[in-house]
């Protein structure tokens, strides 16, 4: 029960990163079922007082070629049909991949709310080419860098908006 928002999008861009930060005032629930195949993280989050579901998808992906891509439009569905929004994370020091342009495809298509969230975004260099991302057409874009958490705050706050 509750809002959940799930964390989509190719490896390495940051996801689990994200995830971890923003629970990082509660401890991470585990699901350890063992014999089961767990792709997918759960942890709940607080903002401003509001709780809710975090999914980390894409954490035990195999990491074989051929199966990546399946693996991934998969998972985000999976994320769609399970979350009340969706966060698509992108990676600004690559730029926009295949991937991420099909990801979005399949995520335009649903009429849950998504966050386009540009990860890696360290410093104004990067601020700069980032808005290459404007092209996907989402309407809540932020900018965000997991490490250092810049960016975080604005990103929870439009989450939690409507909560
Ligand atoms: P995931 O595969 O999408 O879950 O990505 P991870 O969270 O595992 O991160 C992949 C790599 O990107 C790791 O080496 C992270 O340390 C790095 N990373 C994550 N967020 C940032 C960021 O904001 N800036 C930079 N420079 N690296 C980051
Ligand atoms: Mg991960």
């Amino acid at each position: 029960a509750g809002f959940t928002v799930a964390i989509v999008g190719r490896p390495n861009v940051g996801k689990s990163t994200l995830f971890n930060r923003l629970l990082e005032q509660r401890k991470a629930i585990v699901d350890d079922v063992s014999g089961v195949t767990r792709d997918r993280q759960y942890g709940v989050a607080d903002w401003n007082g509001k709780t809710f579901n975090v999914i980390d998808t894409g954490g035990f992906v195999s990491k074989s070629d051929d199966v990546f891509e399946r693996e991934i439009r998969k998972q985000a569905k999976v994320a769609i049909e399970e979350a009340n929004a969706i966060v698509f994370m992108c990676d600004v020091s690559t730029g926009i991949t295949d991937l991420d342009s099909d990801v979005a495809d399949l995520l335009r298509r649903t009429s849950k709310p998504v966050y386009l969230v540009v990860n890696k975004v360290d410093n104004p260099q990067r601020q700069l080419e980032a808005t290459e991302f404007y092209s996907l057409g989402f309407e809540h874009v932020h900018f965000i860098s997991s490490m250092s958490g810049s960016g975080t705050g604005e990103l929870l706050d439009d989450l939690v908006a409507n909560i």
